[in-house]
């Protein structure tokens, strides 16, 4: 399908997609940095990023060569024989981490980073998993039973046997629920789909604390913080401690489908030949392009850079009349509304060209490229304030 097709030659969605997205309103054309066209020719800022995966914007040049080249000198091999562009990212992921144990598997999707996760805490002898209330891990059988919100789970019943959920951010309920048969506790170090909810300071080190005490695997789910989106390059660093299981996805693949797990220390040695495995996971194109992606980030500086901006967006969004909180870490912003308005606000916003996300009834997520630059930044924040404007003083 070329992307110069018109909406008038498209198949509805609902004749030939199932029904779990509901019907989008919009169809996307084309992409360029941060703009978005529709197959009508409409404009749109995209502050939502592909919820936070398109961490280049759109049609990045270097993502496009790296791909370009890449589809013509290698696309698939299976996972019989390595390649160059899967083992450099391997070894920089590694690097990222700070860690000499560290090793990595590669996937396609952040479900089934979090599923490998599952699979390594089994490894352990041990059976049970404590995950957080509101968390959000991933769709697939394993990683739904992690994911802490009931009306995703109790459709689709029974799911894994032993797993404990415990309220997010208190170290206390976590102090309570693990034990000497707790194999893992799996946190996200913000909780991204929930509305983007910072836990207090010090959850995340209490957290590895406990899990120190009695043996149990601490892994982060940094699928939608990763990838340098929160200012650092996984979302936990400013706590000063290691997991010993990071989950990735989102970001990873700079556009395309890309997960993996990084694993330290002992965890990292648990999978081993036939254990596990993924006919895609770590593809040569999908490599190339992180590898790229991850380059640039360095050669840009975006993690300061995505701190500052951050900041500004938080600054400049707390003082609109409407919003009650702007929480977040760098380019993971989640503004909390004082009514239920945030699905209205969304819509008004992508009237008038801006793409976000209603997380919830009461929250708006951002996850912008990182390339956004300050100029959209106050032309977003200036739509957004007048919108609020009509909606709270209308
Ligand atoms: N974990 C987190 C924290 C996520 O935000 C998501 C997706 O939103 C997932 C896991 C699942 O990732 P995927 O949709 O790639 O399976």
């Amino acid at each position: 399908m070329g992307s110069s097709m018109s909406k008038k030659e498209t198949p509805e969605w609902g004749s030939a997609l199932m029904n779990n997205y509901g019907t989008p309103n919009i169809t996307i054309a084309r992409g360029k940095g941060i703009t978005l066209w529709d197959t009508d020719g409409r404009k749109y800022l995209d502050f939502l990023g592909g919820i936070a995966t398109n961490i280049l914007g759109h049609n990045h040049p270097k993502i496009v060569e790296a791909i370009t080249e890449q589809a013509g000198t290698l696309s698939h091999i299976s996972n019989l024989y390595s390649h160059l562009p899967g083992l450099k990212l391997a070894s920089k992921l590694k690097e990222l981490s700070g860690d000499d144990s560290a090793r990595i598997f590669f996937c396609n999707s952040g479900a089934e980073a979090n599923e490998a996760a599952i699979k390594i805490s089994r490894l352990t002898g041990r059976k049970k998993i404590i995950a957080t209330i509101d968390a959000f891990h991933g769709r697939t059988m394993g990683a739904l039973t992690l994911t802490g919100q009931e009306s995703k789970r109790l459709p689709f019943q029974p799911l894994l046997k032993g797993v404990k959920h415990v309220r997010y951010g208190d170290g206390s309920a976590l102090k309570s629920a693990i034990t000497g048969r707790t194999a893992m506790v799996i946190i996200e170090p913000i909780l991204g789909e929930a509305g983007v909810i910072t836990p207090p300071p010090g959850y995340l080190r209490r957290a590895r604390e406990l899990c120190d005490e009695k043996g149990v695997l601490l892994a982060f789910d940094c699928v939608q913080t990763g990838m340098g989106r929160t200012g650092s390059w996984f979302g936990f660093e400013h706590e000063d401690i290691k997991p010993d299981i990071i989950t990735l996805a989102k970001g990873l693949g700079a556009g395309l489908p890309m997960g993996a797990v990084i694993a330290l220390g002992n965890s990292s040695q648990l999978l081993g030949p036939g254990s596990h495995g993924s006919t895609f996971g770590g593809n040569p194109i999908i490599s190339a392009a992180a590898n790229a992606m991850i380059a640039e980030i360095e050669r840009k500086n975006y993690l300061t850079l995505n701190s500052t901006k951050g900041a500004l967006l938080r600054n400049l969004l707390s003082s609109i009349e409407g919003v009650t909180q702007v929480r977040g870490r760098g380019l993971l912003i989640g503004i909390s509304l004082r009514d239920q308005s945030a699905k209205k606000i969304a819509q008004e916003l992508e009237k008038r060209g801006f793409l976000v996300n209603a997380a919830n009834d009461e929250t708006i997520r951002l996850a912008p490229a990182f390339i956004v630059t300050e100029k959209e930044i106050l032309l977003f924040v200036a739509t957004f304030a007048q919108i609020c404007e009509e909606v709270y003083r209308g």
